[in-house]
């Protein structure tokens, strides 16, 4: 069976992702209106009544803003950490109990014949977590809001087929940039975002354990341009013997709307 996905929206200014096979529709976050998820799930010819569930990342506003809203409309159950729910339930408005599920990091858990596993990531959150998603052999990583490289939450998504990497800032665009002192700090920190540098890295690591499709998402909208990342992540890739759009596909998440449907099965592995 084919895994399918599509990236909503990417970036710091609202994130959502469509993840599918024939028996599951998931959303992974929504950052956006409720409306605006609607508008680009069906751009993208997914119909929200047939959703199964919305999944959270964690509890910051750029992930949370229609969940309450879609929740209630679509009657679909929520799947968070305790912590994430802790932190976000204030600011989604009431959820009905039987739509309120709790999961728990590396507690994998079957919805349709998707296994999806939650896994732990450093990020200035309560409890925020990445999610795999595998179907017959087949694997995608959602690995964004990342402070650093760590072995833990980069060990999930090595071997994954895709993987949409989060690919946050240039650091010289960060420093010069407006951003008051306070938020540079924490966004360089080992709890905030990884950088253009951090995501070649990564990349090229991901790469040459077999993956195949990398999407870099997000982006800062003021301290990054989409080809800045695309351009640094090719130059990671290339020193690691890799050829960008040739062994690897290579593409940057659109910030305002899906960037369109993408498909992996283990046959094309
Ligand atoms: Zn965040
Ligand atoms: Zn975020």
């Amino acid at each position: 069976m084919e895994l399918r996905f599509s990236p909503l929206f990417s970036g710091s200014s609202g994130n959502a992702i469509y993840v599918g096979c024939d028996d599951a529709h998931i959303l992974v976050d929504a950052g956006m209106s409720g409306t605006r998820v609607i508008q680009e799930l069906c751009r993208v010819g997914v119909d929200p009544r047939r959703l199964s569930a919305i999944l959270v990342t964690h509890e910051h506003a750029d992930h949370i803003k229609g969940i309450g809203i879609l929740s209630r409309k679509l009657d679909l159950p929520v799947f968070a950490t305790e912590g994430t729910w802790r932190g976000m339930y204030a600011k989604i408005g009431p959820i009905a109990d039987k739509n309120r599920i709790v999961i728990e990091a590396d507690r994998d858990f079957f919805m349709g014949s998707i296994d999806v596993t939650p896994f732990s990531i450093p990020h200035d959150a309560a409890e925020p977590v990445g999610f795999t998603f595998g179907v017959d052999g087949a694997k995608l990583a959602i690995a964004t809001d990342l402070g650093c490289i760590r072995e833990g939450w980069f060990g999930h998504v090595l071997g994954a087929d895709a993987v949409l990497l989060e690919s946050n800032y240039d650091p010289d665009m960060l420093r010069a940039g407006p951003y008051p002192y306070e938020l540079k700090q924490r966004i360089l920190s080992r709890k905030g975002h990884l950088s253009n540098d951090d995501a070649g890295r990564a990349a090229a690591e991901l790469a040459l354990h077999g993956t195949r499709q990398i999407i870099l998402g997000h982006l800062s909208k003021e301290n990054n341009f989409p080809e800045l990342a695309m351009r640094s992540c090719e130059l990671y890739l290339q020193q690691a013997g890799v050829e960008p759009h040739e062994d690897v596909m290579l593409c940057v998440a659109r910030r305002d709307g899906t960037t369109g449907m993408f498909s992996i099965s283990a046959e094309m592995v």
